[in-house]
């Protein structure tokens, strides 16, 4: 799904603009002021999406291979490990968690990591989609 960056001719505001379709990445219009004069910056693209591809990318149950164990310990040792490669992509809170664990306070997300895993992932997809809506 084509995710654009634009310099607005009008309002000069640098703006993101989601497309559902290429097709209508033909008409693009700043979200701020409603001008048409937009400029669209390439080198920012390019990042965005991979940075939205990589969310699709992540293999749930190798993620979940590596939990060692389930004990507070295993859980903040692989929350951590989340949060090194995926808070960025996920906008989520792995390494809170792990600091959560470590202090000893039983996160309930703990309970079960696989729904943990998968919710976050599909939260993260669903902002995304709806940064569209907001298009
Ligand atoms: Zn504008």
């Amino acid at each position: 799904m084509p995710i654009y960056q634009y310099g607005c001719g009008d309002c000069e505001r640098t703006v993101e603009i989601f497309f559902r379709s290429a097709a209508k990445a033909a008409d693009p219009r700043c979200p701020e002021c409603g001008s048409a004069r937009l400029q669209r910056r390439i080198s920012k693209v390019a990042r965005v999406r991979r940075h939205g591809q990589r969310v699709d990318d992540i293999n749930v149950a190798e993620e979940l291979g590596r939990l060692e164990s389930k004990d507070e310990r295993g859980f903040a040792k692989w929350a951590r490990q989340m949060g090194d490669k995926f808070d960025g992509e996920l906008g989520s809170d792995f390494r809170e968690l792990a600091q959560k664990a470590d202090a000893g306070l039983n996160p309930v997300e703990r309970a079960d990591v696989k729904f943990t895993l998968e919710n976050r992932i599909r939260r993260a997809k669903e902002s995304q989609a709806s940064d569209l809506a907001d298009d």
